[in-house]
């Protein structure tokens, strides 16, 4: 499977002329989803060479403005472009209510369904089960509902070992194909998947965390990704305001990448008042070694 995230955003609070508001483009195949969708993300859109008709999927954090205020503008505009195909949109509830309000009162009307589904920031739950990719949202702990999100390739069902089945019953052979042991009635082992069957592909994954304040329970979560975008809006020096604010700082969101144990951490959503962003490196690559800094326009391939 194709797997590319592209930055579209990474300021927390204003924008500047190099960094937009929280948005991600995750390319999965010729599928497109958007996560986040801060002010002027159609402009990120353009200027980094995609087409926002090729959305299917948006998805939204939280109801902090760097977060959604592009939304609105971005629907409108796939409207006036005369699309029929619907968006599958995943918010936190309130976020139907301002749409409605909006809609209303600019006497909107749109030519595609816009299919609205409220997340909850309770429990780790699968919002999206497409063909080759699931999309699950998990509660972030922030001052409003806040919701990280993980993309997931699907694992392909595991290839028996032919010389190792070839007396069992068909029954059998499915259980064994899922990744199933087999069990007898009593609970005891009687077939060790693994022993029997191997696997064909090791399913790619991609966690978004923006944003929250210091949170290790998302740990079990996000466990082993290959790629994880935590937000690190400060430095340890401004620890109590991260803490007041329900943000992290970019030794927390290494701690967090530790703790997971995944392959590569992103961070981002940095406050407008840092100008030098090698500080964030320096201070989470002594806690994890595989930290990148967001940048507008970068593109990670799983
Ligand atoms: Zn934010
Ligand atoms: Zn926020």
């Amino acid at each position: 499977l194709s797997f590319k995230i592209t930055i579209l955003g990474s300021s927390s609070a204003t924008i500047s002329k190099d960094r937009g508001h929280s948005s991600h483009l995750v390319q999965l195949e010729n599928i497109h989803l958007l996560i986040d969708c801060g002010e002027a993300t159609q402009i990120q859109l353009k200027k980094f060479g995609f087409k926002a008709s090729k959305l299917s999927h948006i998805y939204i954090s939280h109801l902090h403005g760097d977060h959604y205020l592009g939304l609105i503008g971005l629907l409108l505009s796939l409207n006036l472009h005369k699309r029929k195909e619907p968006i599958n949109l995943y918010a936190p509830p309130e976020l139907m209510d301002i749409l409605v309000v909006n809609f209303k009162f600019s006497d909107s009307k749109f030519n595609f369904p816009i299919n609205f589904f409220a997340t909850n920031n309770q429990s780790f739950t699968c919002i999206t089960d497409e063909k080759k990719f699931l999309v699950y949202s998990f509660p972030l702990k922030h001052r409003i509902h806040c919701t990280g999100f993980l993309i997931k390739e699907k694992s392909k069902p595991r290839k028996l070992i032919a010389e190792k089945v070839k007396n069992l019953p068909p029954n059998y052979l499915k259980m064994l194909k899922q990744g199933l042991d087999i069990i007898d009635k009593n609970g005891n082992v009687i077939i060790k998947n693994e022993d029997v069957t191997y696997p064909v592909n090791q399913p790619k994954a991609y966690a978004y965390c923006s944003d929250t304040i210091f949170y290790p329970e998302i740990c079990q979560y996000i466990k082993g990704v290959d790629l994880l975008y935590h937000e690190a809006t400060f430095l340890e020096e401004h620890k109590d305001r991260a803490n007041e604010t329900y943000h992290c700082t970019a030794k927390q969101a290494a701690t967090i990448a530790k703790q997971a144990g995944v392959k590569k951490l992103v961070i981002g959503h940095f406050s407008p008042r840092y100008k030098d962003t090698n500080r964030f490196i320096q201070e989470a690559s002594s806690i994890f070694e595989h930290t990148y800094i967001a940048n507008d326009g970068d593109t990670y391939v799983l």
